[in-house]
């Protein structure tokens, strides 16, 4: 199996260490076909973009970048999701031009409604030393990432189950039921393997990326890979992958604008 894109990247708009032309750069030097900037939602604390403006200027620096490289540049957000009722932080009229809308939980956002920072995240930011308030949360956190999943027209959820716990069954059921994939994130140590069951068994799909906050790391895919091998995943069931032995289609490449239930732009 090999993966043409890398869809989940950082840069300095964020909390990346890297322009976005550093990271087109390194996703020529992988032999990617495509990647995508997907900063981090303007309610994370200290980590977010300025505003959600940014995204537009990104997509301006895209198309250039694209000219300029022979890569596919795409631009996306790894939303926060900033309530239990699955409310994201990047409003529709952006989401309608980003090609990527990650959605993901992080113990660092600002709630909408605020005193869901208090009751919701700052437990779960207790819950990375304290063991029993961790598992407390994970309802709670269930019931935020389903009803994302299920409100908002997502590429992917980031990284389910790194530090914010989660039901993954539950959450596999709710992203088989709208064809959002389940994210192998290469960038952070946490059980992927149970992520990959939960998809498996619940038949939501999949999808690999490197999280990458500086450029080295962009198409850092490795780790991914063994895992899709090790549980025989298909193909077909990773939005990134394609056979091994599959020629490329001159003047076509399948992408993240192939994928079903996804308002894309063009790009
Ligand atoms: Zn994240
Ligand atoms: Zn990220």
């Amino acid at each position: 199996m090999q993966l043409f894109a890398d869809w989940h990247v950082h840069t300095g708009y964020s909390d990346g260490h890297a322009t976005p032309e550093e990271i087109v750069a390194a996703a020529t030097r992988r032999g990617l076909a495509e990647v995508a900037i997907t900063d981090h939602g303007p309610r994370g604390m200290f980590i977010g973009v300025r505003d959600a403006g940014v995204y537009r200027e990104l997509k301006e620096q895209a198309a250039r970048l694209s000219e300029l490289y022979p890569v596919r540049v795409l631009v996306g957000a790894e939303a926060n999701v900033i309530s239990l009722r699955g409310d994201i932080d990047v409003p529709a009229a952006i989401i309608n031009e980003l090609d990527v809308l990650i959605a993901g939980l992080h113990p660092q956002v600002w709630c909408r409604p605020w005193w869901e920072t208090l009751t919701w995240i700052l437990p779960n930011r207790i819950g990375k030393t304290v063991g029993w308030i961790r598992e407390r949360m994970r309802e709670a956190n269930t019931t935020a990432l389903v009803a994302a999943v299920l409100n908002n027209p997502l590429t992917f959820i980031s990284h389910p189950g790194l530090v914010m716990v989660v039901d993954l069954d539950e959450v596999a059921d709710a992203c088989a039921g709208t064809g959002c994939a389940m994210e192998i994130n290469t960038g952070h140590h946490y059980d992927r393997d149970e992520v990959v069951r939960a998809a498996l068994c619940r038949g939501a799909r999949l999808v690999v990326n490197s999280d990458s906050h500086f450029p080295e790391m962009v198409g850092e895919l490795d780790i991914g890979i063994q895992l899709l091998d090790k549980y025989r995943v298909p193909p077909e069931q990773v939005l990134n992958a394609r056979q091994a032995d599959r020629k490329a289609v001159p003047g076509y490449l399948p992408g993240v604008a192939d994928l079903p239930g996804r308002p894309v732009s063009s790009v």
